[in-house]
């Protein structure tokens, strides 16, 4: 079963409970989702393995720990996904970014695949697959299957507010991906929306509503 992650820093529930806010404008919720992705980045990273280097400092040879694999991919599901990649970006800069676009039929709420890049050698990296928001958990469940089947070995999920419902169906279908969240809201409603939530994330990054 995959570990869930609730990154309960209070810098993260800070701004977290600014970004649900009906009032916080586009501008503002764009900044805020950056910093909070930048503030996950550091707690999705933790178990990183880390391997001994040789270095010498201005006073005297030592030996100090850096990352065992440099190699990182972010990997956003389009759109809202692209909301927390500059965030990631700013402290693993070397990491390469691939996309997957997956649109969710608001019928059936269920996902369908329109796009998918990810980087040539993903199997070598540390995948971190990006998605603000896991309601049904459909669109993500599907995002890991397309990740794997593309070659990625390691993934993990990173999502800013989730559902029990979305947490259960990621943990049934992909119980190898551990899942990083701000914070478990209460329920889904009719709609496939998470409550108390935050609306529609995409739509709050670009100013499409
Ligand atoms: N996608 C969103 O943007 N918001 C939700 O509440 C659920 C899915």
């Amino acid at each position: 079963m995959s570990k869930v992650t609730v990154i309960n820093h209070p810098l993260v529930q800070h701004k977290l409970a600014l970004l649900r806010d009906v009032n916080t404008g586009n501008k503002a919720f764009r900044e805020l989702l950056n910093e909070l992705a930048l503030l996950m980045c550091y707690e999705v990273t933790r178990n990183f393995p880390l391997t001994d280097i040789e270095i010498e400092t201005p006073v005297q040879r030592g030996t100090f720990k850096v990352l065992a694999n440099e190699k990182v991919a972010f990997v956003p599901v389009l759109r809202a996904g692209l909301g927390m990649v500059d965030g990631m970006m700013s402290i693993i800069p070397n990491a390469k970014v691939g996309h997957i676009g997956l649109y969710r039929n608001p019928d059936t709420l269920m996902p369908t695949s329109y796009y998918a890049k990810l980087p040539d050698d993903i199997g070598e990296r540390e995948t971190i697959l990006i998605d603000p928001m896991l309601a049904t958990g459909n669109s993500a469940a599907a995002a890991a299957q397309t990740v794997k089947e593309l070659g990625a070995e390691k993934v993990r999920f990173v999502c800013l507010l989730a559902a029990p419902e979305g947490i259960a169906v990621m943990q049934e279908l992909h119980p190898d991906v551990d899942i990083y969240v701000a914070w478990i809201d209460e329920k889904l409603n009719d709609h496939g929306y998470i409550v108390p939530g935050l609306g529609d994330a995409g739509d709050r990054l670009f100013g499409t509503k």
